[in-house]
């Protein structure tokens, strides 16, 4: 059975800290470095619902994506909700530790995850990081379609193969088009038009765009845009990074439990008049 410091330092390797952005809070937010681990959970949110969760299957070890804390606090009193977070872990000896923006820049990452649950082949980073020399770590990733689908027909399979959330998918642009690359990038992909741009790709599948630059981008070019739940883009990591934890549990002997969460954390819900009500 492995400590936790082992477990992390495994971790650390698939994702190290420093390849975090500067504003970014990952790491081992709580834990005893000398405590056994025997479950591990994966989930998108630090949030009570998953850490009650993680109560209840007896996990010693949360991994989320998105941090606890992004800015520094003064308190972790159990009258926040944060707080109450933190208590609840410690309380039942259950570690936290995040892989945020240097999950995302990873080989694979969270763009790759993205694009393997709908089977988009990867051709490369979408924006390279130039510390990496082999060209295959960044934001975002840009995929070929072997098999061109319609716009229509994408959106399709994202809303089949990511999981289910009120937003469903929303897509902008020609639904007739086709669409043989496509630029992919889990969770907030606003900032990344410039780059989807100049890579000239069809389609671009993210979350969280505004109105402004999907409106500009619709009317200026033909590029179709996908936007899913920020929640949807980025769960599909779990996934992976599951599976990338279980393979070292093998090779060490380390016989971890590793699972996923599937509670739903995306926090919108959708209201559309009742039919026949005035509205
Ligand atoms: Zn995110």
């Amino acid at each position: 059975m492995p400590r936790l410091s082992e477990v992390i330092a495994a971790l650390e390797n698939l994702w190290p800290a420093e390849r975090a952005e500067s504003w970014d809070a990952v790491g081992t937010v709580v834990g005893d470095p000398d405590q056994e681990v025997t479950r591990v959970l994966f989930a998108v949110d630090p949030v009570q619902d998953i850490v009650d969760e993680a109560v209840k299957l007896g996990a010693g070890l949360l991994v989320t994506h998105h941090p606890l804390y992004l800015r520094g606090t003064t308190t972790v009193a159990a009258s926040t909700a944060k707080g109450r977070v933190v208590h609840t872990l410690i309380k039942h000896d259950i570690a936290l530790h995040v892989a945020h923006t240097n999950a995302d820049t990873a080989d694979p990452g969270v763009s790759d995850a993205l694009a393997g649950a709908l089977d988009l082949r990867v051709t490369g980073p979408l924006v390279p990081d130039p510390a990496d020399p082999a060209g295959r770590r960044g934001l975002g990733r840009i995929c070929a379609l072997d098999h061109p689908l319609t716009v229509r027909e994408l959106a399709a399979r994202a809303a089949e193969r990511l999981p289910a959330t009120a937003q469903g998918i929303r897509v902008a642009g020609d639904p007739g088009a086709l669409v043989r690359t496509v630029a992919v990038s889990g969770g907030s992909g606003d900032s990344l038009f410039d780059h989807v741009r100049a890579a000239g790709v069809d389609a671009f599948l993210t979350a969280d765009l505004r109105h402004h630059p999907a409106s500009e981008a619709v009317a200026h070019s033909s590029l179709a845009l996908l936007d899913a739940a920020h929640w949807a883009t980025e769960w599909p990591w779990c996934e992976l990074a599951a599976s990338q934890l279980d393979e070292i549990s093998d090779r060490h002997g380390w016989d971890l439990r590793v699972h996923v969460s599937k509670t739903v954390t995306d926090p919108w819900t959708s209201h559309s008049p009742s039919p026949g009500a005035p509205n």
